[in-house]
């Protein structure tokens, strides 16, 4: 028996016929650009995410990089996020023109720490962007303290966490502006590239619905200089009909992680995800602390399991990073954070037998090392 990272084709196969009556729908009206299905998926995808607005582009990257722009970040500007991420984050920043200050973040949660924060915001910092990783939000309300006493615009990173929540509320709701990747390997993706981002504030949803489309609200009429970001309406359509789904298989997540955790509580070698009281995760990632990491992973291999690491180098050690100073031993729990974990198979298809196969090897591998 197989266990894949991930397998897409699994959740495919059921919703077949509503994917291809869609897509369908797309072809024969030719809304390709824009247009009616991708305003249908934005009502809905606001709706989701507890927010009055949601503006559908092309990927979670741009969506981090509209977000800065539209709220006027730019050139000798600082944005604080976190080391462990994934590079878009910090690369949205540079392309914004701005500079990423990193900040270390918590053990447990593998989020922002909002203890260390405050001590990165300087009289440049304009906005901070924690990252709600793996699929569970960063600590929200000490984090929105320090901005709004330093009036700095929040940007939640909610690309790897729809339907995630914090106190009951959700991920993209809590700042100035939350923004979603519909990667395909994401928990809502497309079958190809596209973003959102989710907001409460209508001035700043006109100025992103402007922007990504040339800075006109008429056509051919431009107020500002905008860009193209637009979502395809394919994309648009798909969502659409996988966005009924999200709910059911986040749970379905969240039952396989308490599978897995209840498989290998047992293991004192082995630290499991957390979830603090506030959170509600949705398991983008099933993280686990281990030991010897590279053999474990070749064994399990072996075994025809497959795992993923998130990430093996923390951005501020990347070659692409290296102009901004940082060092080795800058942010101590990122770093070797970076060299522990490993993500195991997660899908909501993923089956029981298949979870079980996984603890029984890694728990072989760990009594015969
Ligand atoms: C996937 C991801 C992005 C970028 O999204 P794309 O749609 O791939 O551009 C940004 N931040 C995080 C944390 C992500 O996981």
């Amino acid at each position: 028996m197989k266990v894949p990272f991930l397998d897409l084709k699994a959740q495919y196969e059921p919703i077949k016929e509503e994917i291809a009556s869609a897509v369908n729908q797309v072809l024969e009206t030719t809304a390709f650009a824009g247009g009616p299905f991708v305003a249908d998926f934005e009502k809905d995808f606001a709706a989701f995410c507890q927010c009055q607005h949601a503006i559908g582009v092309g990927s979670g990257t741009e969506a981090i990089w509209m977000a800065l722009n539209a709220l006027g970040v730019g050139p000798g500007d600082e944005v604080i996020t976190v080391p462990n991420t994934f590079i878009a984050t910090a690369e949205a920043i540079s392309f914004a023109g701005a500079t990423p200050v990193f900040t270390d973040i918590d053990k447990n949660t593998f989020n922002m720490n909002p203890e260390l924060l405050e001590s990165a915001v300087t009289p440049e910092t304009k906005a901070i962007i924690p990252v709600h990783l793996f699929g569970q939000m960063a600590d929200m309300d000490p984090i929105m303290e320090t901005a709004r006493k330093h009036g700095l615009f929040v940007i939640e990173d909610a690309c790897q966490a729809h339907g995630a929540e914090y106190r009951g509320r959700r991920a993209g709701s809590i700042g100035d502006a939350g923004c979603f990747s519909f990667y395909p390997g994401k928990n809502l993706g497309a079958y190809g590239e596209a973003g959102a981002i989710v907001t409460n504030n209508d001035e700043l949803a006109d100025k992103m619905k402007m922007f990504r489309d040339h800075g006109q609200n008429k056509k051919y009429h431009h107020s500002m200089i905008g860009w193209n970001c637009r979502m395809d309406g394919l994309q648009g359509a798909i969502l659409g009909v996988k966005l009924k789904h999200l709910d059911k298989w986040s749970d379905m997540r969240r039952k396989n992680a308490g599978l897995y955790n209840e498989l290998m509580g047992d293991i004192d070698s082995i630290t499991l995800p957390q979830q603090p009281e506030y959170a509600r995760h949705v398991y983008h990632i099933y993280p686990a602390l281990v030991q010897n990491r590279e053999t474990l992973m070749a064994c399990l291999a072996e075994k025809e399991i497959f795992c993923g690491i998130h990430y093996p180098v923390p951005v501020h050690l990347t070659e692409a990073y290296r102009s901004l100073g940082y060092n080795k031993g800058s942010f101590p729990v990122a770093e070797n954070i970076a060299g522990q974990l490993l993500s195991l198979p997660m899908f909501p298809e993923l089956e029981h037998e298949q979870i079980e196969k996984v603890a029984k090897e890694v728990k072989a591998f760990i009594s015969s090392n």
